[in-house]
């Protein structure tokens, strides 16, 4: 064999030893067909990053009766921990089809590009599979697990009066046997003529989370799911070396159409407050996103957050902890909006509950919904891309130079 031989020889063996997938010919590629196809991306890109780094940890978390999986790749820093960066889909089920979009294209574009010397990533793929798989927003319990995190069950009699109030309107019961009903209706009647319930009100009573009706709307659960324990102490576990935290949950609905919500916490020490202030401040970053603080007009601060487990897992005033809710607004958060999202929540709610009067009532109602939460819009998607990645790479650049 001659030494070119023997170069193409080694060189093929070493391709062959990083089976990277290539990256998406068509941008839009990245956007799953459903959550086994993205599931299966997922894992290749697991193995994939084994081969290359050191140290890479992946687990499976198992979840429900039909046994799907939340898949975890955790990437360690390869010299000692500085930074981590912590990137979730699919925490509303049907919202991880850009979340995993979102995923991959940072395994594929931005992550050869990081020194992972000293910045570890944590990857978690499908926090609520079964909802991915069925194109809901909770799990198989009913349960909105982005208000099921916390680390005390205290959280589980939390009251939302608001809810309850409203809870005869929201909460409708029989079958759904017309895809064109506007069950929101009674509720437009009490803010525009009776005036007894705001927007805000509403927003807050809906979005919050309650903790009573395990049929309603954005029911938190009465205790922990089980991947909310097995996140819980995976990040406990991984992070705890990591003396600065940047964890983004991607998610997809609330908010402008087509505008990337950078969803602040209050909870949070004052260095992280203070690093906060620093990281959303890019010359450029109003193209991109908007910060959008819990108190801003039309938002609201929920109970049980996932994004905000990292902060109280690690207060120590020296570490810096930033966790933010990444979500890609669909429809808008004004009145239309509002109306629009809630009405579909609804009648979505109720077919899932007491089933449909036919199979057309049915596949429109889910149709309806999905796009509340997967808009099939073109422009939407390469929005979805393009603030996705500013994100993923410049502010998350930003965030690993400023603390080194
Ligand atoms: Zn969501």
């Amino acid at each position: 064999m001659n030494l070119l031989q023997t170069l193409t020889l080694g060189l093929i063996s070493l391709l062959s030893f990083v089976p990277a997938p290539s990256r998406a010919a068509n941008p839009a590629d990245y956007f799953p067909k459903d959550y086994d196809a993205s599931k299966a991306r997922f894992l290749r890109y697991s193995d994939a990053l084994r081969a290359k780094y050191r140290g890479v940890e992946t687990e499976a978390f198992t979840v429900g009766a039909e046994r799907l999986t939340v898949d975890t790749t955790f990437v360690p820093a390869q010299d000692s921990p500085r930074t981590l960066l912590v990137l979730t889909s699919g925490n509303h089920g049907a919202e991880g089809y850009a979340g995993s979009a979102l995923q991959a294209l940072f395994i594929e574009e931005v992550l050869p590009t990081l020194d992972l010397a000293h910045t570890g990533v944590l990857l978690v793929h499908a926090l609520n599979p079964w909802g991915f798989k069925h194109e809901r927003r909770g799990t198989e319990n009913n349960v909105n697990l982005n208000r099921n995190f916390d680390l005390s069950r205290d959280l589980f009699a939390t009251k939302n009066e608001g809810y309850d109030q409203l809870r005869e309107l929201l909460e409708l019961r029989g079958p759904v046997t017309n895809a064109c009903a506007f069950p929101a209706k009674d509720l437009l009647w009490r803010m525009l003529v009776r005036k007894d319930v705001t927007q805000q009100s509403l927003t807050e009573a809906i979005g919050k989370g309650q903790y009573t009706s395990p049929e309603g709307i954005n029911y938190g659960g009465h205790d922990f799911e089980s991947q909310t324990t097995d996140m819980i102490r995976l990040l406990a576990r991984v992070a705890a070396p990591y003396p600065a935290i940047f964890h983004v949950d991607l998610h997809t609905g609330l908010g402008k159409k087509g505008v990337l919500h950078v969803m602040t916490k209050k909870e949070m020490n004052e260095a992280s407050r203070a690093a906060q202030s620093k990281l959303f401040a890019g010359r450029d970053d109003a193209a991109h996103y908007e910060l959008t603080p819990p108190e801003a007009e039309g938002f609201y601060e929920i109970l049980g957050d996932y994004a905000n487990i990292p902060a109280k897992l690690f207060p120590e005033p020296n570490r810096v902890v930033i966790g933010i809710t990444a979500e890609f607004g669909t429809v808008g958060n004004g009145l239309g909006g509002k109306v629009v999202t809630i009405n579909r929540l609804i009648k979505e709610n109720e077919g899932y509950l007491y089933g449909y009067g036919d199979a057309r009532t049915e596949a429109k109602v889910k149709r309806d919904f999905r796009e509340l939460f997967f808009p099939s819009s073109a422009k939407w998607r390469a929005g979805v891309l393009a603030n996705g990645k500013y994100l993923l790479d410049t502010v998350v650049k930003r965030f690993i130079s400023q603390h080194p």
